[in-house]
């Protein structure tokens, strides 16, 4: 059995490990949380480092046998700061929620206010959602964007601060299309003697590319996911040039918050920092938001209300109103004919959460396959046939058929398709 493959030892799993790759292919992908790693990532986050305990940090460890662990470990981090432009990294946590996790735990104390975005006009669940350890835990202000300009304005994030006084001044979303103006945030938190964390989890590669200004030196501490724009391996990443808050933080981290850590996605991570640090990435992050500017126009062509008129990052928030359908009807109806996208709360939303009148698109996905301006224009107009006529079924069968089209046309992982052939899998 230990010899096996996994086609052999299960085939139910292989089976679907098959068909999640046939569907990355054929489908396409615009959640914008979402991107496909290269080859090179998926082998390291694929290998043997999952066998290995490294509880500790790089020449501190708790277990023998860690000389292959910190040397990846120490690639990571060297790599995160030299992409951040920062002196600290820790590259343990296991996701951008426990990222957010250990810092707040690093700044302050349960009962300590955290000034946050509203979930509903862009915010995570981790910074602050009833339902989260964050709301559970702090007590949370939220501030949100203008009605009118959908962007968030300084007069509104001095107003909610003198009204919390918070502790933590938190910045950065997960479906906000716009530039984030860190100095104002500086000024909020200095006024009120707070830290200022900015959570970069979607914007991270555009961020260390100088795609999206950086938020050092005005943030005390960064946190993100490394597998959003910055196309790594699935995990969280925290940043800071504050050497006391470094240490509070790698021991918020481990024993804090996590045992040992996922060698095999750090692994994997230190990979795509060395991927990220290269030309090439640079040039498909300018790609990225030309393909967001050029989708926007598109459908702003076609009705569909593009909030805050725009875009300056890798995202559309996209109000339905104006089409008469929902969200949740919109994400449904576009799954079927092979157009992934997530339904989205907007500002001013009336609807709940589970049906909302917006969806959220992204280019980061896309933009990997090879696509560019030309292709994002045809998926506006795919994604215009399908919502604008929710109940024709044959013009959905159309536009499935020319997804098809497109999609083959910018082949994915042929290599693994071919890894499959060669295992008899398929
Ligand atoms: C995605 C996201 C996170 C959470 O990342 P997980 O790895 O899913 O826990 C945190 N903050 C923001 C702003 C995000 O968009």
């Amino acid at each position: 059995m230990f010899s096996d493959s996994v086609g052999e030892v299960d085939p139910e799993v292989a089976e679907a490990l098959e068909a999640e790759v046939d569907r990355q292919e054929n489908n396409i992908e615009l959640i914008a949380s979402e991107n496909f790693v290269s080859r090179a990532v998926l082998e390291a986050a694929g290998s043997v480092m999952t066998n290995k305990y490294a509880e500790g940090y790089p020449g501190k460890r708790y277990y023998g046998g860690c000389e292959n662990m910190d040397t990846v470990e120490d690639l990571a981090i060297e790599r995160a700061c030299e992409l951040f432009d920062c002196e600290y990294a820790n590259v343990q946590s296991h996701s951008g929620s426990g990222a957010n996790m250990a810092t707040y735990m690093a700044l302050i104390e349960p009962g300590d206010t955290i000034m946050s975005m509203d979930l509903s006009h862009g915010g995570h669940l981790s910074h602050g959602a009833p339902v989260s350890f964050s709301g559970e835990l702090y007590n949370i202000a939220h501030y949100g964007v203008n009605e009118e300009s959908e962007v968030i304005e300084a007069e509104e994030l001095f107003r909610v601060a003198d009204e919390c006084d918070p502790d933590i001044v938190l910045a950065g979303y997960s479906a906000y299309p716009r530039e984030i103006p860190f100095d104002v945030f500086r000024e909020v938190a200095d006024k009120h003697d707070a830290y200022f964390v900015v959570d970069i989890a979607h914007i991270a590669g555009l961020v260390a590319t100088g795609h999206h200004s950086s938020p050092f030196p005005e943030a005390d501490v960064v946190t993100s996911t490394t597998h959003k724009t910055l196309r790594g391996a699935r995990g969280g990443l925290i940043l800071t040039n504050n050497g006391e808050i470094a240490e509070k933080i790698d021991k918020t981290i481990f024993p804090g918050t996590q045992g040992g850590p996922l060698m095999h996605q750090i692994a994997a991570k230190a990979v795509a920092f060395k991927e990220a640090l290269k030309p090439e990435f640079s040039d498909y992050q300018e790609q990225v938001k030309k393909n967001a500017v050029r989708f926007g126009e598109e459908l702003a062509e076609r009705n569909f209300h593009i909030v805050s008129g725009g875009t300056d990052n890798h995202l559309l928030l996209v109000n339905l109103n104006p089409k008469e359908i929902t969200g949740k009807k919109a994400e449904n109806i576009l799954d079927e004919v092979g157009i992934t996208a997530n339904k989205n709360t907007v500002p001013g939303e009336t609807r709940s959460p589970f049906v909302t009148s917006g969806i959220r698109l992204g280019t980061p996905a896309v933009t990997t396959r090879g696509m560019k301006e030309e292709e994002m224009a045809k998926i506006a107009e795919l994604i215009d046939r399908v919502v604008s006529n929710p109940e024709a079924e044959e013009e959905h069968r159309a536009v499935a058929s020319e997804v098809s089209e497109l999609t083959a046309n910018f082949p994915l992982y042929p290599f693994i398709e071919e890894g499959f052939a060669a295992a008899g899998i398929s």
